[in-house]
């Protein structure tokens, strides 16, 4: 079962020398607690609400307003809490998975719905996105498909990276000369991983 809540962990403990305005002694022990609210699933902490301190005496035990302090007091106090002013990181641990599995999940979404289109199944006018062999990138275009053999039409540019390859594929980029390729040839390409992606003709997705 997946509880929700929200949970106080005391983060910094220390004790000030200070006039309690209660018990009235001069140099009382005043505890200061610095606490950071979080939210969590179960036992995961998923990301800090708001953070807290109070003070007391540890001579009469009563709690002590930061304004009841004195200048010198509220001086340290400042200090303190501006160096604990950063939730600690841990408090974050859910989110950061959640954020984690997300972007995984995208990119695996991404590279499936590019690549996970059987060879077998190109037509005409598809794109096939590829490395060569010396670690460049282009794309070559389906103009028509007999049985196992290809005729196609290659992107006369290239780019050395693999992003935004897409962008490649601007119709007055492909070279005039059609080329043969089969079906072997294809797999050859995948199977040494030179294949990045393949867009599907508009025409062929419906
Ligand atoms: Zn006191």
């Amino acid at each position: 079962m997946v509880i929700v809540g929200t949970t106080t962990h005391l983060r910094y403990q220390s004790t000030l020398q200070g006039k309690c305005p209660y018990c009235d002694l001069n140099n009382s022990n005043l505890e200061l607690q610095l606490y950071c609210d979080y939210t969590h699933l179960t036992l995961i902490p998923l990301f800090p609400v708001k953070r807290h301190g109070s003070i007391h005496c540890t001579a009469c035990n009563a709690p002590i307003a930061y304004e009841e302090l004195s200048q010198d007091c509220k001086t340290t106090v400042d200090a303190i809490a501006h160096q604990k002013r950063l939730f600690p990181i841990w408090t974050f641990t859910g989110s950061l998975v959640i954020l984690l599995s997300l972007s995984i999940f995208i990119k695996n979404w991404y590279v499936k719905s590019h690549t996970d289109y059987p060879l077998e199944q190109l037509q005409k006018g598809d794109v096939v996105f590829y490395e060569t062999e010396n670690g460049y990138y282009s794309s070559f275009k389906i103009l028509e498909r007999k049985g196992p053999t290809f005729k196609v039409v290659h992107n006369t540019y290239i780019q050395n990276t693999f992003f935004d390859l897409e962008d490649l594929n601007e119709p007055s980029n492909y070279s005039k000369q059609k080329e043969t390729l089969t079906l072997s040839d294809l797999n050859t390409m995948e199977t040494k991983g030179y294949i990045e992606g393949i867009e599907k003709s508009k025409l062929n997705s419906f």
